[in-house]
């Protein structure tokens, strides 16, 4: 294979005025250019060979990630928008099932999500999208790899968080595209029997967060990850207080968005999430005299250029911590000093106690009673999409023969399931009749035919590619009333209907999903993390069945 035809061709069509002008044959340039490049190759993930990965989505999300650009006014990190299309495009990857000798069938340990690297034929876990420094040509392939033969595609080996791109129904994130929606739902109020009203917050709303870090390197041996750097942070900075952090890939426009209910509440920036400062000392909802910067790594040129135009933008000199080596700042001077002895990870410590008092607001605990606090998504359950159903993967997703297939319960929106997936769910609806609640649901089983008549009708724009969706696997199943009511709030938003910001809203005000997100995993079912997290796509309709990895076999077959 060949990076260096890869290279050429996509020159060619840049040298071009006239492709260049139009954004859809960029975007569908790049997307086949990539996936022949990686055709090409003798490519394999765990010794099985490549076959097939998902092109459609990549395509959408290279697409997605060149509008996008178009409409920024701030500088914008267009590599880590496409990167999310590289991580679409091989989660869900089909792999040849007749090149591997002994294909890894045993599912992982209960409860024991994050292990799932690969579940036998498909590429559960697409890693992540390392972004190159900036300033510096992407690094596509080592230099010294001079032989035209791709080497061995690591990916998901290490990492264990999915990046935040979902297989399913990504295509539906694409905004500009005329909208095609398969299934529409007028907004409606749900019936339900006895739930009290929310209690109403008499005085102004607490910021959704304390503050926020944007952490460093965490892929190397050694790194935290980043739950374990807000933690190392709390340490300092109160163990009560909420603190969001985002991963160093991160782009300044999604922090930006994250603190949309958080204006001006401190932010921290970390090692590598330093070069994050100058983009976000631009922004309104970013208040300079509390944008702090830890021991940026200032080994690159770039960082340090970042962080100087930070403090010419107002950032306060004295804001910058910077420790004993230029890896850890030191080669900006006048700055803040982490005292010796204390480690670059003890700097996050350090400076955490040092503004501690920048916050003094006493927060409730969060805990999730009877009446009204939005559901906390606890667990990361569903951070990679879902394996296939024990024993099923050879069949394809769409493939599942019938009678590994069962009826759900029709009182609630008629559809077919895996039956494992069916048997619980309709005990989930036994529950919730109890409960006097109610709903309809919008979509189930989908099968290949279906999926690619659906594909071919709407294109790739309001359709999942077929092979790709975890519909596919029977294990999925979509909720009108929650789609309708995130529709309805992204149309109000102005924003795409999988956008973070609708699926917070919905998750905090459906009654339906706060109840299935209370009952929910008692029988297996959830709404995935990699959907829920705040970032990227999420999508508060869509439910999975988990219990082959969350419940006992006691609990399966009760
Ligand atoms: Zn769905």
């Amino acid at each position: 294979m060949s990076w260096e035809t890869f290279k050429q061709n996509i020159l060619r069509l840049a040298q071009n005025p006239e492709s260049i002008n139009d954004i859809e044959v960029v975007a569908t340039a790049y997307a086949t250019e990539y996936d022949e490049a990686i055709k090409r190759g003798k490519d394999n993930l765990f010794q099985a060979k490549f076959k097939m990965g998902n092109s459609g989505s990549l395509k959408d999300l290279f697409k997605l990630a060149l509008e996008k650009g178009n409409s920024q006014t701030e500088p914008y990190d267009l590599v880590g928008e496409m990167g999310k299309g590289v991580l679409a495009y091989w989660n869900g990857a089909q792999l040849d099932p007749t090149s591997i000798q002994n294909p890894p069938q045993t599912p992982p340990a209960t409860g024991a999500v994050q292990n799932i690297q690969i579940v036998s034929m498909t590429c559960t876990n697409a890693g992540t999208w390392q972004q190159p420094v900036l300033g510096e040509e992407p690094d596509i392939r080592n230099e010294n790899e001079k032989d035209d033969d791709m080497p061995e595609v690591e990916i998901g080996e290490t990492e264990e968080i999915l990046g935040e791109v979902p297989i399913d129904d990504v295509a539906v994130e694409v905004e500009s595209v005329e909208e095609v929606t398969v299934e529409l739902y007028e907004p409606q109020e749900v019936e339900i029997g006895e739930v009290k009203e929310e209690p109403v917050e008499e005085t102004e709303p607490l910021p959704e967060f304390d503050a926020i870090l944007v952490g460093g390197l965490d892929y190397r041996d050694g790194d935290y990850n980043i739950d374990k750097q807000v933690e190392l942070f709390k340490d300092g900075f109160g163990k009560n207080k909420k603190v969001k952090g985002f991963r160093y890939t991160t782009t300044s426009a999604e922090v930006i968005l994250g603190m949309k209910n958080s204006p001006k509440v401190p932010v921290f920036l970390f090692s590598a999430g330093c070069v994050r400062a100058f983009e976000l000392s631009n922004s309104e909802i970013v208040d300079k005299s509390k944008l702090f910067i830890i021991e940026p790594f200032t080994e690159s040129a770039n960082t340090k250029e970042i962080i100087l135009n930070a403090i010419k933008n107002g950032v306060p000199i004295l804001n910058v911590y910077s420790g004993p080596t230029e890896a850890r700042g030191s080669a900006i001077s006048g700055t803040s000093k982490t005292p010796s002895g204390i480690s670059h990870w003890g700097s996050l410590t350090y400076v955490g106690k040092e503004k501690a008092n920048l916050v003094t607001t006493e927060r409730k605990p969060t805990t999730v009673s009877e009446g009204g606090d939005p559901p906390k998504i606890a667990t990361n359950v569903g951070a990679t999409a879902p394996p296939p159903p024990p024993g099923l993967a050879s069949f394809g997703n769409g493939k599942i023969p019938k009678d590994k297939l069962g009826n759900i319960d029709s009182s609630y929106g008629s559809g077919i399931l895996h039956v494992e997936a069916a048997k619980m769910y309709n005990k989930l609806i036994a529950r919730a009749k109890k409960d006097g609640i109610k709903w309809r649901v919008s979509s189930t089983y989908r099968d290949y035919a279906g999926q690619l008549a659906c594909y071919e009708k709407y294109g790739p724009s309001s359709a999942a590619k077929p092979g790709s969706s975890p519909h596919g696997w029977g294990l999925s199943l979509d909720f009108g009333e929650i789609c309708g009511m995130q529709e309805a709030k992204a149309k109000q938003l102005g924003v795409g209907r999988a956008k973070p910001a609708p699926a917070k809203y919905t998750r905090e005000n459906s009654k339906i999903y706060q109840w299935l997100a209370k009952n929910g995993p008692a029988f297996g079912w959830y709404n995935p993390y990699r959907l829920a997290d705040g970032q990227g796509c999420d999508e508060a309709w869509h439910w999975e069945y988990w219990g082959f990895q969350t419940l006992t076999k006691q609990q399966r077959e009760a």
